[in-house]
């Protein structure tokens, strides 16, 4: 799996103060997508395991709380990166008490294949569907257009949004 970008602190994508892992490999092509340079699933920087070491030490760090992890793209569920976000969220409930889940894809939940809802089965938070630049909406929050659909799986997420 290879990254674009990882943010340590981030306030912008989701609930509180989080860890945001920008994953690349991206197969939906929509039309005014915010973040071509993540289509390739080679582009950025490999994912090694000191960087899954990090993020998992930067949830746990007690100076700066987190409230936990989100995962976007490029698709955490494109094929390329099925292994690799997995083994990531499954550590991050192992490893990070109390820390909740979000993640970004184009897959809507509808059409997962059984590799991909084993992850989803983890996330507490799941944004669904393709950017569509016809229902683009800036008003919406943690969306770009209103036919994507927040899942809340996990009920104090939902109260805290
Ligand atoms: S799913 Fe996201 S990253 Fe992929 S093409 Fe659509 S807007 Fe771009």
């Amino acid at each position: 799996m290879h990254y674009s970008a990882y943010h340590s602190v981030d306030v912008i994508n989701g609930v509180g103060t989080r860890c945001t892992l920008f994953v690349s490999g991206c197969e939906h092509a929509c039309k005014g997508c915010y973040n071509q340079k993540t289509w390739r699933t080679d582009a950025g920087h490999l994912f090694s395991s000191e960087q899954e070491d990090r993020i998992i030490n930067d949830l746990n760090d007690t100076r700066i709380l987190r409230k936990g992890l989100s995962l976007s793209g490029g698709d955490p569920l494109h094929p390329a990166n099925l292994e690799g976000i997995l083994q990531l969220v499954k550590r991050v409930k192992r490893e990070c008490t109390g820390k909740d889940i979000w993640l970004w894809s184009g897959y809507e939940i509808a059409e997962l294949s059984p590799q991909q809802q084993a992850i989803i089965d983890l996330v507490d938070v799941f944004i669904d569907g393709k950017f569509e630049q016809e229902l683009y909406d800036p008003a919406l929050k943690w969306r770009g257009s209103s036919n994507q659909v927040i899942h809340w799986f996990d009920e104090q997420a939902a109260e805290n949004k």
